[in-house]
């Protein structure tokens, strides 16, 4: 962490304040609710992206885009199966099992 200047970061925070908004103005719900694939909490649909096939509330999608201009992950499989929850239907993806193999591997287990 830390290796992304002030204003990057800020640019970031921006861009993600930004999808909030954006929504709010589409006419979507404030009510309306998603179960984030990375914190597994039910969250405001404003505001969430989706990244291939995972959802991610604002938050997470925040921390995720920040991990990834970080060089923290590459790809959002890294940040989601590293750092949070797996989705529903992981088993249909054979690619999935290699790189939770692939991550097994890192951690050692
Ligand atoms: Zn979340």
């Amino acid at each position: 962490m830390g290796r992304l200047s002030d204003s990057e970061r800020k640019a970031i925070i921006e861009k993600m304040r930004a999808v909030e908004s954006q929504h709010a103005q589409a006419g979507v719900s404030a009510s309306s609710r998603i179960i984030c694939h990375n914190c597994g909490h039910a969250r405001p649909l404003r505001g969430a992206v989706r990244y291939d096939r995972y959802r991610l509330c604002n938050d997470c999608a925040l921390r995720y885009e920040l991990a990834l201009a970080e060089g923290d992950v590459k790809t959002i499989e890294d940040f989601v199966l590293a750092l949070g929850i797996r989705p529903e239907e992981p088993e249909s993806e054979p690619q999935s099992r290699s790189l939770l193999a692939r991550l097994r591997k890192r951690l050692g287990f």
